[in-house]
């Protein structure tokens, strides 16, 4: 039996199942457009689509009867064209180290039959920020041996309102919009007013393959005069797509995160197998020569610990002398194990001998602390706790 898959790569609005159209996830100019086919003339059309920006974007307006600079009249007919519906929540968890851990439940707006999906975003705050993972898409179409998102089939790419919709409703349940309630036991970085103050594109999916949903996102997400996310604030890791990164420096302009994880071809084509398709080489010159790369703007390099396959000396000399002309961070991501992984995670003094040549060689504090492992939040581990719930209530479902 063969299965169809409906893998959507243009960023075209969709219209929801009632045919209007998802609002979050619009450029300015789609909105504009929009009220230009309902009437309005091109001024009230640029003055009403910076209202609307306004009202989603800056006050979090999940409803049109908040917009109090639009009368109702208006505001009726706005509601037949736009949607605000937000994602179902499906559990919210919070770790004993701040972590949170969402479930969001999305339906396809263009294929109101099909079943939803569920996305997991995970917000991990720190002394000096609070960064949200936000995932790209539902699963992966890559198979990096030691993630366990890769085990996943791609069921499909999210839309760039389901990207942005994960940093809105995160926003909202921080209490990070004006007016909001912070949950008490809510971390805020010192010094800051939001508790979101950093996006990664670090949750699941490969977030170059799904390109177009991706920047539309977070031009969205980094514009002043909206969510106003600076784009130096803003992480897109990817694990190797070359043709793509030239243009996330040129178009999306954000920083950027190497899946690196090993310093060999023969390595790497199995831990991160689209090393097969583009090696070392042609990834190493794509970061080198990465649009607005400099020393105050570094690449990140995220390198896995693994257990006796890559975390030997000669592996962190080999990693030093690899990254020596790129303008570059160093991550140390202690290996999270899942349910049949292959993997054991490298010993505590094995990562510190590891994390000391990589200093040696002027790189400061390079190892990940692991966060959120009692909500199973941490890297890789993303929907695993999901799908084994399901399999378990697929299980009673049989008896
Ligand atoms: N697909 C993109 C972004 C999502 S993965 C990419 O591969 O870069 C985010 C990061 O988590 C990547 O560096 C990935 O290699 C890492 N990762 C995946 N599974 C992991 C695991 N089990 N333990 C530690 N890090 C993991
Ligand atoms: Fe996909 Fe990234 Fe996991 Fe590789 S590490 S399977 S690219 S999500």
């Amino acid at each position: 039996m063969s299965l169809a898959l409906d893998i959507d790569h243009s960023s075209a609005p969709r219209p929801a199942p009632s045919g209007r159209m998802p609002l979050v996830g619009l450029s300015k100019a789609e909105i504009a457009g929009k009220l230009g086919e309902m009437g309005l003339s091109e001024r009230d059309q640029r003055m009403r689509a910076s209202q609307l920006w306004n009202w989603v974007y800056v006050n979090g307006a999940a409803d049109f009867d908040r917009m109090a600079n639009i009368s109702k009249g208006l505001r009726a007919e706005l509601r037949d064209v736009f949607d605000l519906t937000r994602p179902e929540i499906v559990s919210e968890q919070v770790s004993n180290d701040g972590t949170r851990k969402w479930l969001f439940r999305f339906r396809d707006p263009a294929h109101p039959n099909m079943p939803p999906v569920e996305v997991e975003t995970v917000y991990i705050p720190e002394s000096d920020r609070g960064t949200l993972c936000v995932s790209s898409q539902v699963g992966c179409t890559l198979t990096c041996s030691f993630c366990h998102t890769g085990t996943q089939k791609l069921v499909r790419n999210l839309t760039a309102g389901e990207i942005l919709a994960q940093v809105m409703m995160a926003r909202e349940r921080l209490g990070d919009f004006p007016g909001g309630v912070r949950p008490t036991d809510g971390l805020v970085p010192a010094g800051e007013t939001r508790a979101i103050t950093n996006i990664v594109m670090m949750g699941m999916g490969e977030p170059l393959y799904n390109y177009d949903n991706v920047k539309k996102a977070l031009l969205i997400a980094s514009d002043g005069a909206g969510l106003s996310i600076s784009k130096r604030r803003i992480t897109l890791s990817t694990s190797g797509v070359v043709p793509k990164i030239a243009p996330t420096g040129d178009e999306i302009g954000v920083m950027l995160a190497i899946s690196l994880h090993a310093v060999r071809d023969d390595l790497r084509d199995v831990l991160v197998p689209i090393n097969k398709k583009w090696p070392l080489e042609e990834l190493l010159e794509a970061c080198r020569t990465y649009p607005g790369v400099s020393n105050a703007k570094r690449i990140t390099f995220e390198y896995v610990m693994l257990k006796d396959i890559n975390d030997s000396d000669a592996d962190a000399k080999e990693l030093v002398r690899l990254l020596a002309k790129i303008p570059a961070k160093i991550n140390l991501i202690p290996f999270n194990p899942w349910p049949g992984s292959n993997y054991q995670c490298s010993d505590w003094d094995r990562i510190e001998s590891f994390a000391d040549i990589v200093n040696r060689a002027g790189y400061a504090s390079p190892v990940r602390t692991p966060r959120g492992r009692d909500i199973l939040a941490a890297c890789g581990q993303l929907k695993s706790e999901t799908e084994r719930l399901k399999k378990k209530d697929r299980d009673a479902f049989m008896l």
